[in-house]
């Protein structure tokens, strides 16, 4: 009876072992720029994902892509969050998130204060779906972490990078946040609009990065100073993938060299290249 009671236990050890390989993994869906749409054992997010206008120089998605999204086809269909780090056009456009949380209300909004008034001004009585709004607002170099439908997703104030002209920060209302999501045990950092020097300034404000990270989405600026950046990356963030996110199409080749150059000692790092190109990502440690 004891042998099996100690062969029961171990089948269930095993086979919670086993379940637990398989839940970890995290499928990535490039839809454009910063946009992806990333699923895990019970949820699916897009994040950055519902935008048009690239300033004639980020990569954008198609109109039929657009039509996929906004009328849930597979792999578009039950998207529980729409996660958006600012709202800057080649990232945000203010009809589509409308039109998306009025056809679907079950779909939640996960953005800053700033991006719901921006939305709001553009598109009149976008108020009125704010039971759908999950509103977290930072102060830069801040964080604000909440638990909304079993998702714990943590806002971290990374400064919008500057651009300077005439002595002046044109950046400097435009109100950036990263994330931080721990969906179904699966680690996600992104970076949003943020650049080594914004980081660093805020690793600097909020001491050693503690939490796990599977998988690091990061603005290829992050990595403009190449190994040293990914070094920067890898001892603080410390993640198994990097997917380098923002590359202009002009500057694809070269990028698609320096990230080759980069997997010789980091094999982890991904730069998708075509919409609707997908991968799915094993997040055990
Ligand atoms: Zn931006």
């Amino acid at each position: 009876m004891k042998k099996i009671i100690g062969l029961i236990l171990a089948l269930t050890i095993y086979s919670s072992a086993f379940s637990q390989v398989r839940t970890s993994d995290l499928h990535v869906t490039y839809i454009a720029n910063e946009g992806f749409m990333l699923k895990t054992k019970h949820h699916k997010i897009l994040i950055d994902a519902l935008f048009t206008d690239g300033y004639g120089y980020f990569a954008t998605p198609t109109k039929e892509l657009l039509d996929q999204i906004m009328n849930a086809k597979a792999p578009f269909d039950s998207i529980n969050f729409c996660f958006l780090t600012h709202y800057h056009k080649d990232h945000s456009d203010s009809k589509l998130m409308n039109d998306y949380l009025s056809k679907f209300p079950s779909a939640k909004l996960i953005t800053t204060k700033p991006s719901l008034v921006f939305i709001d001004g553009e598109q009149f009585r976008f108020v009125k779906l704010q039971k759908q709004f999950c509103e977290l607002t930072p102060e830069t170099n801040k964080s604000i972490k909440r638990t909304i439908d079993n998702v714990t997703v943590t806002a971290l104030g990374l400064k919008h990078m500057s651009y300077i002209e005439d002595g002046i920060d044109i950046e400097q209302y435009m109100k950036n946040v990263g994330f931080y999501i721990n969906m179904d045990g699966v680690r996600i950092f992104h970076s949003g609009d943020t650049k080594m020097e914004q980081f660093k300034d805020y690793m600097a404000k909020n001491g050693q990065w503690k939490e796990p990270v599977n998988v690091a989405f990061v603005n290829y600026e992050l990595l403009n100073g190449g190994k040293v950046d990914l070094d920067y990356l890898k001892k603080t963030l410390n993640p198994k993938y990097i997917i380098v996110m923002h590359v202009p199409p002009t500057l694809y080749e070269e990028w698609a060299k320096k990230v080759e150059q980069l997997k010789q000692t980091f094999p982890g790092i991904i730069l998708f290249k075509d919409a609707l190109e997908s991968k799915t990502l094993n997040c055990n440690f």
